[in-house]
């Protein structure tokens, strides 16, 4: 700006000097002219009365270096000439100011010399014999002048550039230093050049539309971090060059990141070529999708190109934990088969059977053994379909109305729909314990009880004993089903509330089981808010803990 400043007045000083050079030497030269012609006619007046009364004589006796007299007679012949041998001169009736005078009594003219550096100014008079006295000077042109005055013109005119330049540097400086002064952070508060007031109000305005904008930013990046901090889904956002540019807590758990990572490149993230091959896949195609595992759990990782109006601007990727629903998944294509197979084995006994007694082939004293055995597996088959049906209203959540239930009604009724099993067992079965109120669903509960029974009279071994007891402990109804039956090996434990486990398959089949009783008992104890606990030891008996919450009073 200074520099900007500097220039113009240099500019403008030597455009001053300039015109007023031009504006003075044209003054001066118009001056100068008026008053060289009004001298001329003068002496033309007096030459004119002079020739007059003493004829070419007084033109003969004349010396004048500056002017030139000629005497032209009535026909243009030069009678006379200050300046040159007339008889030389040719006719003169053809110059401008000679016919001029003739005509009208006066006569001026002007004419150029061929470099048009120097004028000649022609005045002329008529005389009273008819003859006309001319007068003549030589001058310099403009341009002549200008000539002449370059030298000097230069001279002055370096002397004035280097004042100029030396008040412009000063002057400039002095302009400019109040503006490098001026306090931007508080643009109103400055004392300076009063011009500047309305470029300052409007950095003022302009500052507090800033400070809101920020401050709004801020507010949405607060209420972003808030929001990705709380998510449960691992999110990364990466610019072009696959740097991170933010990450949230889950993601950088998930990645087991460390916090400096934003900034860095995503391979410091993640090395893993597959992943890699995801990213460059979805700033390709706008979208892509991979699973990977990580500590153990799968995650599914939707990347997605984030385009702006002409390019994009990175990736944004969405890491959601799908073990679950996996296992899940997993578990219904395994339920799937089971029930398939489970299906088929009764169904393939049936048919079996039916084709033998069909063909004759069965003798009429084992018929009653062949229908019996179709009646049994038919039986399984209905058992297993109602299982089935059971399971996944379980598994749909179905959601029967609760009732405030007293667990040992429930035991003691249960307890009597065993009692036909437990005396074909030859096992004792009882049940003890106090009235204890559950919120829940009567039937659930009663499946709970019953299926525990049965297995405690299945699994149970000739004279041994089962006990239903139902107890409360600490604001909890606990229901425990002890048998004196064949056990259950520790390795098994954990794993008999699976769909279709069977410790030993023969047995649970030979005793009508399913393998899906206590599944549905572990469905119908978390239904109900409770928990499920098994002691067992092979050889001596199983105990089976059933914990429910109490029902609100
Ligand atoms: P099932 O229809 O085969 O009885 P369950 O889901 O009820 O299926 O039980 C799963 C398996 O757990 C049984 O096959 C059996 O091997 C074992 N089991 C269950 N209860 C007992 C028990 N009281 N004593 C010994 N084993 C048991």
């Amino acid at each position: 700006m200074t520099k900007k400043i500097f220039r113009s007045i240099v500019l403008v000083a030597a455009s001053v000097l300039l015109a007023s050079l031009v504006i003075i030497l044209s003054c001066f030269y118009d001056y100068f002219a008026r008053l060289q012609k009004q001298q001329l006619k003068d002496e033309l007046y007096l030459a004119a009365a002079s020739v007059e009364e003493s004829g070419v004589l007084y033109l003969q006796n004349l010396s004048s270096e500056s002017f030139r007299l000629t005497l032209v007679a009535k026909n243009g012949s030069v009678i006379y000439d200050t300046a040159v041998d007339a008889k030389t001169l040719e006719d003169h009736t053809d110059r401008e100011e000679i016919k001029e005078a003739f005509e009208t009594g006066r006569g001026e003219s002007v004419r150029y010399s061929s470099t048009m550096l120097e004028k000649t100014i022609y005045c002329a008079k008529r005389l009273s014999d008819g003859s006309v006295l001319r007068i003549s000077v030589n001058r310099a042109t403009v341009g002549a002048i200008a000539l002449g005055m370059v030298s000097p013109v230069i001279a002055v005119g370096i002397g004035a550039l280097i004042l100029s330049g030396v008040l412009a540097n000063r002057l400039s400086k002095r302009i400019v230093a109040p503006l490098n002064q001026l306090d931007l952070e508080h643009p109103l508060e400055n004392d300076s050049y009063e011009e500047l007031s309305p470029l300052l109000s409007r950095i003022n305005k302009q500052r507090a539309q800033i400070s809101d904008q920020l401050s709004e930013l801020r507010y949405k990046t607060e209420e972003f971090e808030q929001i990705t901090d709380n998510m449960k889904e691992g999110l990364v956002l990466i610019d072009r060059s696959e740097n991170v540019v933010s990450i949230n807590p889950a993601a950088k758990k998930i990645f087991s990141a460390t916090d400096d990572c934003t900034g860095k490149s995503f391979l410091t993230v993640d090395r893993s070529r597959d992943f890699n091959a995801a990213i460059k896949s979805a700033f390709e195609n706008g979208h892509s999708e991979i699973r990977s595992q990580k500590d153990g759990r799968t995650y599914q990782f939707d990347i997605s190109r984030i385009d702006s109006e002409e390019c994009s601007f990175g990736a944004v990727i969405l890491a959601f934990d799908i073990t679950e629903h996996e296992n899940s998944e997993k578990a219904r294509r395994e339920f799937t088969a089971n029930v398939s197979h489970e299906l088929k084995t009764p169904l393939q006994g049936i048919i079996g059977s039916a084709e033998l007694i069909e063909n004759g082939l069965v003798k009429q004293e084992d018929m009653p053994r062949f229908v019996g055995h179709i009646r049994t597996e038919a039986q399984r088959l209905v058992n297993l379909v109602n299982d089935i049906i059971r399971l996944s209203q379980l598994d749909e959540g179905v959601s029967l109305p609760k009732e405030r239930v007293d667990l040992l009604a429930v035991a003691k009724e249960a307890a009597r729909d065993l009692d036909a099993a437990a005396a074909d067992k030859k096992v004792s079965l009882s049940v003890e314990g106090e009235s204890v109120f559950v919120d829940g669903i009567k039937r659930l509960l009663y499946e709970i009880v019953y299926n525990l029974g049965e297995n405690a009279v299945k699994y149970n071994v000739e004279n041994g004993n089962v006990v239903i007891s139902v107890a409360a402990k600490d604001k909890n109804a606990v229901l425990t089903v002890s048998d004196s039956g064949i056990g259950i090996a520790p390795e098994h434990q954990n794993r008999i509330f699976e769909r279709f486990y069977r410790v030993d398959k023969s047995h649970s089949k030979a005793s009508g089981g399913t393998g899906l009783g206590l599944s549905i008992v572990k469905h119908a104890v978390l239904q109900h808010g409770g928990k499920t606990e098994v002691e067992s030891e092979p050889g001596k008996g199983t105990v089976i803990r059933v914990i429910l919450p109490f029902a609100a009073k």
